[in-house]
């Protein structure tokens, strides 16, 4: 009979890497709660109204075509010992070698007063949906002259540039349309991805409309209040008129079912394989796993999935994977004509990915509004290509 592998959770890792594993022959099985995937890369676009909503969909037909099995349930349980996986529906699904690609969960107990019932109306927009929804209506119907508040979260989180990127495109918003308006950023960091860019940039673009509080700045929040949508640091109160908590975050629930999580509250894996280090027969792909100095980031998560996808193949036919070698590349938009990159190479060493040093690098400082605009398109580009891998 054919292996059986089991993959959960058909995101940008997910997905791509049922889709090699089919090509492989191998009979796989695709869970995915969801019909439609919302992809969160692009998706501050839409929050600052410059990209509709639609464009962030996809359908799994593609995936479908090439073989895959595609089953729209919750992924409940796991017996590792057992190999099996059980479905909300009861279904018990056996396998092989399982992947899982659950993406991230927020930690709704890290800051006190903001929780799932608080994110209802005060929104992270971390996951892509109705979340980036709400986000965007709430800065539509907010006055000229309201203040908007951003916390950024230690790392690790998903996409380390993501909330720079967010901060830029409102401010561009609050800029063009809300004049009166303002950002202010809380972050729990002192530095972050592409920094310098970031920060020249907002110089240059945003002086009166973004304001970034470091943590030596006192930018750490300890806590949030839901009325008056506060955010309380240890020197201030911020009262914001559009909130948005970015929370610190941790693996899918599944990946702690599973019982491949570390205290970390992420999941320890082999660099070449991608198999967690806790249970035999069980990889872990994308922002769930502890990939090292590689990025919890969309790029990242289709790179691993396709060096997994080798690497259980491979396992399966009774042979030894070689040491992969791996590229991340995070496109950020400061504004819609204004793009900056940074890119790395990994490959394993001491156990984990590491970078290679010398390899990749970041945007120029000292560069004319053409290349920035050009930037800007290779992110569009970059988009195109990888969602037309993974999804179409
Ligand atoms: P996900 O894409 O989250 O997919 C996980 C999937 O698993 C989901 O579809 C979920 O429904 C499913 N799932 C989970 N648990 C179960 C279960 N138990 N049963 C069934 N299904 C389950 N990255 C970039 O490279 N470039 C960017 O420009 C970029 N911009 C970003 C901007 C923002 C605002 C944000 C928030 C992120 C951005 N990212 C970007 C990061 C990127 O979104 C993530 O790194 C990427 O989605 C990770 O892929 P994943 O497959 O690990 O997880």
């Amino acid at each position: 009979a054919k292996a059986k592998v089991v993959v959960i959770g058909g995101g940008f890792a997910g997905a791509t890497c049922a889709r090699f594993l089919s090509r492989h022959g191998l009979d796989v099985a695709l869970v995915e709660r969801n019909r439609t995937y919302v992809s969160c890369p692009m998706s501050s676009a839409v929050v600052t109204g410059l990209r509709p909503m639609d464009g962030q969909k996809f359908g799994y037909d593609k995936v479908k075509a090439d073989g895959v099995a595609m089953i729209h349930e919750h992924a409940a349980r796991i017996d590792p010992q057992a190999r099996q996986v059980r479905l909300d529906n009861g279904t018990i699904l056996e396998y092989d070698r399982l992947v899982l690609a659950p993406g991230i969960d927020m930690r709704f107990d890290a800051l006190p007063g903001y929780d799932a019932a608080v994110a209802e109306n005060v929104p992270h927009a971390w996951k892509a949906g109705p979340q980036t929804t709400l986000l965007q209506r709430q800065l539509e119907a907010m006055e000229d002259g309201g203040v908007v508040v951003m916390s950024v979260p230690p790392v690790p989180y998903r996409c380390p540039p993501g909330p720079y990127e967010r901060a830029s495109l409102i401010a561009h918003y609050l800029k063009t349309r809300k004049p009166k308006s303002k950002l202010i950023v809380l972050d729990a960091k002192d530095s972050f991805s592409k920094q310098k860019l970031f920060q020249n940039a907002w110089k240059e673009l945003y002086p009166d409309t973004l304001e970034w509080v470091g943590l030596s700045q006192g930018g750490q929040v300890t806590a949030f209040e839901r009325e008056g949508k506060t955010f309380v640091t240890d020197f201030e109160r911020y009262s914001a008129a559009v909130a948005n908590v970015i929370p610190p975050q941790k693996a899918g629930a599944i990946a702690f079912a599973a019982q491949v999580t570390d205290r970390s509250g992420w999941c320890p894996i082999d660099p070449v394989t991608f198999e967690s280090t806790l249970q035999p027969n069980i990889h872990v792909i994308g922002d769930s796993a502890m990939a090292g100095a590689m990025p919890k980031s969309a790029f990242s998560a289709n790179a691993q999935a396709k060096v997994c996808a080798e690497a259980v193949a491979m396992l399966l036919e009774g042979g030894v994977p070689t040491s992969p070698k791996l590229i991340n590349t995070c496109y950020s938009l400061v504004a819609p004509d204004y793009g900056i990159s940074v890119a790395g190479v990994y490959a394993p060493a001491k156990g984990v990915l590491a970078d290679i040093e010398g390899a990749g690098g970041v945007s120029p400082l000292d560069a004319p509004a053409s290349v920035r605009a050009t930037e800007a398109r290779y992110a569009e580009a970059w988009f195109e290509t990888v969602t037309a891998e993974v999804f179409g």
